[in-house]
């Protein structure tokens, strides 16, 4: 064995020098070659003294004290938890009296140890539910949970209490220990948190994370139910302009301001929320009715358009918006169509809605399948063009026609050019594809006028990536030249959306279209930014009305956005086209306005181009004499 010197305590000293009777040691050892450590003690005393009163025998017992010091040890660690915890602890007799307290049991109750001596639980800690919990702690040995306590007397505030009965050997309730904690600060810090972690800074309005989790309740069916709302995102349009222009004091006031307005926006907006940067949602109570969803999405654009006084600056801004309805089978996807319908309203050139339409392309998988096999439809011509002409309400001559991509997927069928052209620009085939286009509408011109069909002006649309590669002019040029076609039957349609992408280079493109010679349109006006400052600088041959002014009227009821886009053309010496027209009454309302030209299903729905040749063969001598003859 081995004497462990540094833990020993001993009264052998006192003893041999005559002041005590008896000796005894506590000292720790440990075995030979073991890591084991044994506590021991040694009491005893000197039964024979020498002649120099030096000790000559000794008696005494020796206890291996190992036990009672683990003991020792873990009691002092209590105390010490118990003295020093951040919790009230308390410990109760069996008849739930008052033994013992902490000193933060004491500062929590304003009460000092004495004080508390004896009294019953309930007559310290003073709260309508001491029945309740004396009663479970009868029948269970513990009770745990938040309660509102009285402290002094009136002051109420929260407290979480933990209550274990302690047994003895025969299970018998000998002590109860309590701990508990004065949550009132907590509380207050959770609040902080809670309204921190939900609400966003800038505005105080609710934040992405709170719209998340309010958006996920339908797919947990509570409290909100699909089918009954819609989930509205807006984006403000060129609000980066702004910050960079006048700095971010007045671009943060700005969306302030947003969100004010939309904040006070009444029935059916259920929720507003600030997403991001310059990005809010609505959830909007839908119920199946269209109606009051546009009044209400035609109002949060109208309340953001309003001007705004900041700093002097009289800002006016608009915003893009993105809708979906919340159904039985889209509830995961509700942001992302909503970003879906967004892009869109973005590409038409902001300030206007889109409301999500479910595509082919939002099938599963589909999307994916499409994409993968773009590339193969592309190199094997998998595409074709299909003609719809526009009539001329002056002349009553079908005089020119709109080239319209169509997608015969071998397994998936026709596909609509609104599903699969996003994901050719996503691909980057636009440029390939719009190349093919230009190059077969070229060809099909030339051999109709060759058959003796007359001049006849073609219309192609051109997507933004293609209006602005560096080439397109010499692609136009090289279209033209190799197919022998001239420029005067040409036409490019272009929406607003792109022009606004990059006002300056959009300007000089169409300059250059314009002195090559070709015909420059702006396809569905009236739906995106409709700005009149913009439109008279771009040099534009032709306006083209959205169709969806014409679904408004389908009985040619006057339509006053109609009437303003006509007289503004005709004052900017435009032409203008109606799209849509699908009833007779619009086609006399159209011609009555002074509104040039009409395409839609009414007159005739896109045709392949050897049923429009047979068609124009037709139209010139027959079909569009009826027409002509009723629109008199
Ligand atoms: P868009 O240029 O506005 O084309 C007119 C769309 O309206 C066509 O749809 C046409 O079929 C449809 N339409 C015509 N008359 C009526 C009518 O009376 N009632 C209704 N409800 N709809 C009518 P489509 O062919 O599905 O094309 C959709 C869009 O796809 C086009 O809109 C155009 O933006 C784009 N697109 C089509 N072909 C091409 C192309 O070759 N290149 C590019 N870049 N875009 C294309
Ligand atoms: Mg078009
Ligand atoms: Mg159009």
């Amino acid at each position: 064995m081995q004497h462990d010197n540094l833990s020993k305590k001993s009264t052998a000293p006192s003893h041999l020098s005559g002041k005590t009777s008896l000796y005894h040691a506590h000292y720790r050892v440990r075995h030979q070659g073991s890591d084991k450590v044994v506590w021991l003690e040694d009491s005893g005393k000197v039964i024979e003294w020498g002649d120099r009163q030096q000790p000559l025998r000794m008696i005494g017992t020796r206890r291996d004290i190992s036990e009672q010091k683990r003991q020792e040890d873990e009691l002092q660690l209590a105390a010490s938890l118990f003295n020093n915890s951040p919790d009230g602890v308390f410990v109760l007799d069996s008849h739930q009296g008052f033994r013992t307290c902490n000193r933060v049991f004491s500062q929590i109750f304003g009460l000092q140890k004495s004080q508390l001596l004896g009294l019953p639980l309930f007559q310290v800690v003073r709260t309508e539910q001491g029945q309740r919990i004396a009663q479970s702690m009868q029948n269970n040995g513990r009770w745990q949970g938040d309660i509102v306590a009285l402290k002094r007397g009136h002051e109420r505030f929260p407290l979480s209490l933990t209550l274990t009965a302690i047994r003895d050997k025969d299970q018998r309730i000998s002590h109860y220990l309590g701990i508990c904690r004065d949550l009132s600060e907590l509380k207050q810090h959770r609040i902080q948190l809670d309204y921190l972690s939900q609400h966003d800074a800038l505005t105080g309005l609710f934040n992405r994370n709170y719209f998340h989790q309010l958006l996920s309740q339908f797919d947990q069916h509570d409290p909100l139910l699909p089918n009954q709302y819609a989930v509205a995102i807006f984006n403000l349009d060129n609000f980066r302009t702004i910050n960079d222009r006048l700095g971010q004091d007045i671009g943060d006031q700005l969306l302030k301001d947003v969100a004010v307005r939309l904040n006070n926006l009444n029935d059916p907006v259920r929720q507003v929320a600030r997403l991001g940067a310059d990005e809010f949602a609505l959830l909007i109570d839908y119920e199946g009715d269209e109606t009051a969803l546009i009044d209400v999405l035609n109002l949060s654009l109208e309340e953001i358009n309003r001007p705004s006084l900041i700093d002097d600056h009289e800002l006016v801004i608009t915003a893009s918006c993105g809708v979906t309805i919340v159904h039985q089978d889209n509830r995961s996807q509700l942001l992302n169509q909503a970003n879906t319908a967004l892009l869109s309203a973005r590409k038409r050139g902001g300030n206007t809605y889109i409301i999500y339409r479910q595509t082919l392309t939002s099938k599963p998988g589909l999307r994916e399948r499409l994409l993968k096999d773009l590339p193969q439809a592309v190199r094997e011509g998998q595409f074709r063009l299909v003609y719809q002409p526009k009539l001329n309400l002056i002349s009553q001559m079908m005089d020119s026609a709109e080239a319209l991509l169509r997608w015969k997927h071998p397994t998936e069928g026709e596909i609509d050019p609104e599903d699969f052209m996003p994901l050719v620009e996503e691909t980057g085939l636009m440029l390939a594809l719009g190349d093919q286009v230009l190059l077969q509408v070229c060809e099909d011109v030339t051999r109709w006028k060759a058959g003796g069909l007359g001049d006849i002006r073609v219309a192609v649309n051109i997507s933004p990536q293609q209006f602005y590669q560096a080439d397109l002019i010499e692609r136009i040029q090289s279209a033209l030249s190799h197919t022998n076609c001239a420029a005067a039957q040409l036409e490019l349609e272009v929406t607003e959306g792109t022009l606004m992408a990059d006002l300056a280079n959009a300007q000089g493109t169409l300059n250059r279209l314009g002195d090559l010679g070709v015909h420059r349109s702006l396809d569905d006006y009236g739906t995106g930014y409709s700005s009149l400052g913009y439109l008279k600088r771009f040099p534009l041959d032709s306006i083209k009305i959205d169709r969806s002014f014409l679904r408004e009227s389908p009985k040619g009821e006057p339509n006053p956005v109609i009437e303003a886009i006509v007289a503004m053309a005709s004052s900017l010496k435009m032409k203008v086209v109606a799209e849509g027209v699908e009833t007779q009454s619009q086609l006399k309302y159209l011609k009555r306005l002074g509104c040039g030209h009409a395409q839609g299903y009414l007159i005739s729905r896109p045709l392949l181009a050897e049923d429009l040749a047979l068609w124009l063969r037709h139209s010139q001598s027959r079909l569009y004499v009826d027409v002509a003859q009723q629109i008199h």
